[in-house]
């Protein structure tokens, strides 16, 4: 069984899972106040993208570096279960780039913004590229 107690789970889901995440308000905040005009959760487009740019075919994928196993520390297997995280989080990642595939064949440019530099605030080197 599982040591990791259902409300630290479900802790754990809530912060990196659900819609409107922190990391995901921090970029469309940068949006905002530059005039950017977006769209969420498209569900039309492959991997229904965070947000998208529709007039200028410019898709973000906001990811949770846990989720997502980004290479980063905030990325840290939970010590209990690994093998159900590393398998989870490796069919995420199967999907990432299954999906990243499908809307670039669309002619969109993907850009895929993980949480540690929106918290480490290097937004903006990003960013540099919508414009
Ligand atoms: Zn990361």
């Amino acid at each position: 069984m599982d040591n990791v107690t259902k409300k630290k789970r479900s802790e754990i889901m809530s912060r990196i899972r659900g819609k409107n995440t922190k990391p995901e308000i921090a970029v469309m905040k940068y949006l905002s106040s530059r005039g950017y005009k977006y769209r969420l959760h498209d569900k039309k487009l492959p991997g229904k993208p965070d947000i998208v740019l529709k007039w200028k075919k410019i898709a973000i994928q906001v990811r949770g570096c846990f989720w997502h196993g980004h290479s980063c520390k905030l990325a840290n297997y939970p010590k209990t279960n690994r093998k159900y995280w590393k398998d989870k989080i490796n069919n995420n990642r199967k999907r990432d780039r299954k999906n990243d595939k499908l809307i670039k064949k669309m002619g969109y440019k993907l850009i895929v913004i993980n949480e540690c530099k929106i918290r480490n605030k290097k937004l903006n080197i990003k960013f540099n590229r919508l414009s």
